[in-house]
């Protein structure tokens, strides 16, 4: 992780957006849906920011608005049979970057080693970097990307002070196993590390799978915290309402440096989540099943393009080897895509050590990340400019 390169140049996720918008091309980049998310919890954030219902407009508790907590802690209980005490063991953060930001930050200090999986999301990685500790890896392969917890293993030291678990994962879409996360924890728990488990996907899984939450597994109340968030399962991006899970005593030390980021963000917005979360009103099946279509659209269009795509399991996007059109890495391959073809893709390579970037032999560096939560139509627009254009 290049640090001073980090944080002065706007991520990946944006670079792709602004490109596709200048080139006037189809972005499937960053990802965020088409549709808007319910049109039941826009209005009742707009509802609670113009009338007497709900909150007020004022600060609310830096830890979250208590209807919120308590909506965190039933879904967790209605979901997957988790048990949270709302006044303890559930934080408010802005989005679930605060919460993963204010995670690194509270247990990882200057000098210690967090470990996690290759590629990643980017925050983990700016995060680390911020925290002046060093980020470690996994690679995860293809074509299925399952974690080598032997390679973990060997990865963890005394040194380690936290293992960032991401399932269903980003970017590879990659579910991890209820075996796979109990065997995470217990690498955790006899290195004396903190588990991060991001599961902000928990709600974009498909074929029947299911999600294993970290807080499900035994042993994971001890080294545990999880992140969460309404942007993918609500479909609302821009709402930025996380949460954070776990132990009254984690919370809490997440807590300490999350009232320093932001204090607290739009009571709005968190009264809306919880009106979501206590009843989705049948959403989430409806835009699992919406998902796991254009899921197969995508997987199909990209077949007939000639690239080599992988199935994932759950989340928004898909991951395709670019190799068998092409000579050049995925992040080159990447720029004449926006430019010529009119599609806008995330390389890779931008979610891996600079390490992995270098190194010819990365299959990684052969993969571009496709979006597939956009409209049926925009999708089959972009695919048949991939298959015209290639
Ligand atoms: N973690 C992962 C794996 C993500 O893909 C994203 C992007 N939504 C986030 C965290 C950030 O979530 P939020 O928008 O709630 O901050
Ligand atoms: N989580 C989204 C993605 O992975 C975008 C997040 C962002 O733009 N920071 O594409």
């Amino acid at each position: 992780y290049d640090h001073g390169a980090g944080v002065v140049l706007p991520t990946v996720y944006e670079r792709t957006t602004a490109a596709s918008i200048a080139a006037g091309a189809i972005n499937l980049g960053q990802g965020f849906p088409d549709a808007e998310g319910p049109q039941w919890m826009r209005a009742a954030a707009a509802e609670a920011i113009t009338s007497e219902a709900g909150p007020t407009n004022q600060y609310p508790p830096g830890i979250g608005l208590p209807a919120l907590r308590e909506a965190v802690a039933a879904h967790q209980q209605a979901h997957y049979g988790v048990e949270l005490d709302p006044s303890e063991q559930v934080l408010f953060t802005t989005g679930a970057t605060e919460g993963i930001a204010a995670s690194i930050l509270a247990f990882s200090e200057p000098g210690s080693e967090v470990v996690t999986f290759e590629p990643w999301y980017d925050s983990y990685g700016a995060m680390v970097g911020l925290a002046g500790a060093e980020l470690r890896t996994v690679p995860l392969t293809a074509p299925d990307f399952r974690p080598d917890l032997a390679a973990l293993r060997a990865l963890v030291t005394e040194r380690t002070s936290m293992i960032l678990l991401n399932s269903p994962h980003n970017p590879t879409g990659a579910l991890f196993t209820a075996a796979e996360i109990t065997e995470i924890v217990e690498i955790a728990r006899q290195a004396g590390a903190v588990v991060m488990s991001d599961e902000v996907y928990e709600h974009l899984v498909f074929d029947d799978a299911a999600h294993t939450p970290v807080l499900s597994v035994p042993g994971a109340e001890e080294v545990a915290v999880a992140v969460s968030s309404v942007g993918k399962s609500f479909s609302l991006t821009g709402w930025k309402v996380g949460w954070v899970t776990g132990s009254p005593d984690l919370v809490n030390r997440v807590r300490g440096v999350k009232q320093f980021l932001s204090f607290t963000s739009a009571p709005a917005y968190q009264w809306a989540t919880a009106l979501g979360l206590g009843d989705d009103r049948g959403f989430f099946a409806a835009n699992q099943e919406q998902l796991q279509r254009t899921r197969d659209l995508v997987m199909s269009g990209l077949m007939e393009a000639g690239l080599r795509p992988y199935l994932p399991a759950a989340g928004y996007f898909i991951l395709a080897d670019v190799s068998p059109v092409t000579d050049k890495t995925a992040a080159e391959f990447a720029v004449e895509l926006v430019e010529r073809a009119g599609v806008g893709a995330i390389p890779v390579s931008a979610l891996t050590l600079p390490s992995t970037q270098r190194d010819t032999g990365s299959a990684l560096n052969g993969m571009l990340r496709f979006a597939f939560c956009k409209d049926d139509e925009v999708l089959d627009r972009a695919m048949s400019r991939l298959d015209q254009w290639i």
